[in-house]
């Protein structure tokens, strides 16, 4: 028997609710749909399901209230899915552990693209896990060592500094998502130096220069314009 994956859609418009329901249903995906936030929380504790897809105006709370309070206890992907076109909206979504970031109105084929991407990078994030276990990550012909703190190209040790070395292992452990400028800020440097991107930048630079074979068209390390940065995932 085929194990569906189940998608709780939290949605207050009832047209988009409705378009939702029907989409995902006929793409084989299990559904589950309220259009309260509260409602929402106590269905993903009690379902157990595999995605979620989040409005942000919602009748009850704002829709990153409630990935705030979602994020304490879960990580559980969320495509959050809004009118609200800002890249500061964008941006802070992500910050509170949102997976991906979708502007309405929506292409059908790209959000059904998303939620695959989604689902498989969770499962990504899962097999990395495990690999973590022995403490060595590869992605193609790169290999993160965890436990002797270095980053091997085709097998030889590129040469990091301790904080590039840093960069590259949240970037790892996150592979396959965007982390923002903020979050890998507050990571590596610690909160006072927030909204300095340039140390970052110069960081990566470095990075790329050191892991790239071309650094201006990145095999490894990709640029979200305006948002972060994300690591290819793990073979
Ligand atoms: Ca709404």
């Amino acid at each position: 028997m085929e194990i569906r994956d189940r998608i709780v859609v939290i949605e207050d418009d009832s047209s988009i609710l409705n378009l939702l329901k029907t989409l995902l249903k006929a793409n084989n995906y299990d559904v589950l749909v309220t259009a309260s936030g509260a409602e929402a929380l106590t269905i993903i504790s009690s379902h157990c399901p595999d995605l979620v897809i989040l409005d942000l105006g919602l009748p009850d709370m704002d829709g990153t209230g409630l990935l705030r309070s979602l994020r304490e206890w879960s990580s559980i992907p969320v495509i959050v899915l809004s009118a609200r076109a800002h890249e500061k909206d964008k941006v802070e979504a992500l910050d509170l552990g949102a997976d991906d970031y979708i502007t309405k109105p929506f292409g059908t084929s790209e959000l059904l693209a998303r939620i695959r991407s989604a689902l498989r990078h969770r499962r990504t994030a899962m097999d990395a896990g495990l690999a973590m276990q022995n403490g060595v990550l590869h992605i193609g012909s790169l290999t993160i060592d965890y436990n002797k703190h270095r980053v091997l190209k085709n097998d030889r040790d590129v040469g990091l500094t301790q904080t590039e070395f840093r960069l590259v292992a949240l970037l790892g452990r996150y592979a396959g998502r965007v982390i923002t400028y903020d979050m890998i800020l507050r990571e590596i440097w610690g909160p006072n130096l927030k909204n300095d991107n340039r140390i970052l930048r110069v960081n990566m630079a470095n990075i790329r220069r050191k892991i790239e074979n071309h650094p201006a068209e990145p095999e490894f390390i990709f640029t979200e314009a305006g948002v972060g940065y994300f690591l290819r995932e793990p073979d």
